[in-house]
């Protein structure tokens, strides 16, 4: 019997990390936290190093890195690393079999990139990385073989649903298209005003899922499901049009697949990310991962309805990035983490995130992604018009003379 694969948990400090923690823990027989890594959350870092003993500990920032070094044990055999560079390097390290690709956003892209180069069982919960540079990462993964398993809850359900192909990785075969569920976020029944003027304490009030603020705000304007979407499309090598998305409440159908016979296969399952992380982990086992069961009888109803892409206009601005291509996507992307963190900074309205992201999509030119280098130039450039943008708006002092730029 083999020990314990090393597994490096990029992002451990973050919602998805700490369930990785939490599945990784109930079997110390099959997996060990090799590398755990965050941005500068120290004291839960410490935590989790005293817990599981990593070789590394990458902080981001070194200022919190060095802080982290002072306090932890000598005995305890664990090397802090500081930079994003450091994260680069565990992520591709020789000795590392699977990577846990959780950062938050596009910080993520170099490390995920790194992790398909040299070939690892790569567990994607950083749909950024698909979004900003997916051609790359596609082409990365099949040029090392590296295994790519999709962790987003849908992307995961959709993978668990296709056809198994011969090299026990998902084809297509008999596949008509792919239904994407959403919640529809805590705004899902408001009305325009209403969302327009919602609170980041609301707008991170998810009604299913425990998640972290960034990516709440992005469920509650829908702009993750539009990046879903994307997602999908990269993941499983399909057209938007083959790709439904379908407003689903209670986050129990996590998506679907629809075949030529008539046939829906759908994987159902209580909202916990425990569950994909686990299927990435032990795939193609299954093992437990601490969830538990579904209770049918006592949910009674499951219901759907249309996205609504008026009151929500992010899914709409999602699929025209798609639509125009190459650095779109990722001007896209970082247009809206530039405008979310102003939202949460309370510096713009909920109603204007997706107003900055239309503003910068119209004044970023868009070009081929041919390297990672070209994907970075673009996310910075929107970074810059979209950072203009918000400095415009709030000297002018609020959502009011809005209009005169968009
Ligand atoms: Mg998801």
């Amino acid at each position: 019997m083999p020990g314990p694969r090393n597994i490096a948990v990029l992002g451990s400090t973050g919602s998805i990390g700490v369930s990785t923690l939490d599945v990784i823990a109930r079997h110390p027989d099959r997996f060990a936290a090799w590398a755990l890594s965050a941005h500068r959350s120290v004291d839960a870092l410490l935590d989790q190093c005293l817990r599981f003993a990593p070789r590394y500990a990458v902080m981001t920032d070194a200022d919190a890195a060095e802080r982290l070094r002072q306090r932890l044990p000598a005995e305890l055999g664990t090397e802090v690393l500081a930079g994003a560079q450091a994260l680069v390097e565990v992520a591709a390290h020789a000795e590392v079999d699977s990577v846990m690709a959780a950062v938050v956003g596009a910080a993520g892209l170099p490390s995920t990139l790194a992790a398909a180069r040299a070939g690892k069982r790569l567990l994607l919960a950083n749909k950024e990385s698909l979004v900003m540079a997916g051609h790359l990462l596609m082409q990365a993964a099949r040029d090392s073989g590296a295994l790519l398993l999709p962790i987003d809850s849908e992307h995961n359900a959709i993978f668990q649903c296709l056809p198994a192909c011969e090299r026990g990785l998902p084809g297509l075969a008999g596949v008509d298209k792919v239904l994407l569920t959403a919640s529809g976020g805590p705004f899902r029944t408001w009305s325009a005003e209403a969302i327009a003027a919602a609170t980041p304490d609301q707008a991170c009030a998810h009604p299913n899922w425990s998640m972290g603020r960034k990516i709440s705000v992005d469920s509650a304007t829908l702009m993750n499901k539009g990046l879903e979407l994307i997602e999908a499309c990269w993941l499983f090598d399909l057209p938007p049009e083959r790709v439904e998305i379908v407003v689903h409440p209670e986050s129990i159908v996590h998506s679907l697949v629809q075949y030529a016979d008539g046939s829906v296969l759908a994987q159902l399952g209580n909202p916990d990310m425990r569950t994909p992380i686990a299927y990435g982990l032990a795939w193609p086992e299954r093992i437990d991962a601490g969830v538990a069961p579904l209770d049918l009888v006592s949910l009674a109803r499951l219901n759907f309805e249309a996205p609504d892409e008026t009151r929500f206009p992010c899914l709409r601005l999602a699929r025209e990035a798609l639509a125009l291509g190459g650095t779109a996507m990722a001007i896209c992307n970082a247009a809206n983490e530039v405008a979310v963190e102003a939202f949460l900074a309370a510096r713009i309205g909920f109603g204007t995130i997706p107003r900055i992201i239309e503003a910068t999509l119209a004044r970023v030119a868009v070009e081929e992604p041919v390297s990672l280098a070209v994907v970075e130039a673009a996310d910075d450039r929107a970074r810059h018009c979209a950072a203009e943008l918000v400095g415009q708006l709030v000297s002018r002092n609020g959502a009011a003379r809005e209009s005169t730029w968009i």
